[in-house]
């Protein structure tokens, strides 16, 4: 085991799901619900080990694509069929693309800053959580077994006190994917087999998406292509060429059909703090 995990499975904002104590049993547990895979595979394994947390809660971009918000209503169906229960969503009150779009900008990620996800991701879920008093929580965080890197980083911003965004709230960290060695593709398998279908979650415009992720969404939301490339040529910001931060989508799509390049391949995390 290096230092990096020894110091991870040691730290006291780490909360496993064996713990017991009366001081963790008071506290609420809240699912942070992303909205793709791993969330879905996670909910789906809680639901498999008899257990639901107390909340689960999305915070909506405005920025989805239809498919996303579909499966989320779907699972609302089915969770409240089963637990009583459906996800809560939440959002700012102007849409990330409206913000873009009157700022003449895009967002934060097109030049390596996630001040998009903090304030549309993890700012509606910290002020819904304080607005109903919940501010002693086990947040509950979907990265899978493959994913320790992001969740010491997670860890690393709790424990400095870095995410100013969720002041006044004394939160534990839970991991369960990482704790159950849940890799991603296990959980694709599961999701399948009880008939659902999930895939990554982001805004339609993330500057994060790969070639392969903006053609898939030429081809099939031929729309918010459109939209993104809207965004793309209001922005005034000079310091990057796009919204692939070294590219143009635009300019990336006029090759493709000038040259009939372009395949589906690419699919990659975008970063966001919450998935
Ligand atoms: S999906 Fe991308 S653009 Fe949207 S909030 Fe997250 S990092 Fe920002």
């Amino acid at each position: 085991m290096n230092n990096d995990m020894k110091e991870f499975l040691e730290s006291e904002y780490i909360f496993w799901g064996d713990e017991d104590s009366n001081e963790e049993k008071t506290r609420k547990t809240v699912f942070s619900f992303g909205g793709g895979v791993d969330s879905t595979g996670m909910l789906f394994e809680f639901d498999r080990r008899g257990f639901m947390p107390d909340i689960l809660i999305f915070a909506d971009t405005g920025g989805e694509r239809p498919d996303i918000y579909a499966h989320i209503s779907k699972l609302n169906k089915w969770l409240f069929d089963k637990w009583g229960k459906e996800i809560i969503i939440v959002r700012q009150a102007e849409t990330l693309y409206d913000e873009c779009i009157r700022r003449e900008t895009l967002p934060a990620l097109a030049l390596g800053f996630h001040t998009c996800s903090q304030k549309h991701k993890i700012r509606p879920i910290a002020n819904w959580l304080r607005e109903n008093g919940h501010t002693h929580i086990v947040k509950i965080i979907g990265y899978d077994a493959n994913e320790f890197d992001r969740a010491r980083r997670g860890l690393t911003s709790v424990e400095n006190g870095k995410n100013t965004e969720e002041y006044k709230i004394n939160m534990k960290l839970w991991f369960p994917l990482i704790e159950w060695n849940k890799s991603r593709k296990e959980l694709k398998k599961n999701i399948n087999e009880i008939g659902f279908c999930a895939s990554k979650s982001s805004c339609f415009y993330c500057p994060a998406m790969g070639e392969g992720e903006v053609r898939q969404l030429k081809e099939y939301y031929p729309d918010l292509y459109e939209k993104a490339i809207a965004m793309e040529k209001g922005s005034k910001l000079s310091n990057t060429k796009g919204l692939g931060r070294s590219w143009s989508w635009e300019g990336k799509m006029k090759q493709d059909e000038l040259f009939s390049l372009g395949d589906m391949k690419g699919v990659e995390s975008c970063g966001c703090l919450n998935w």
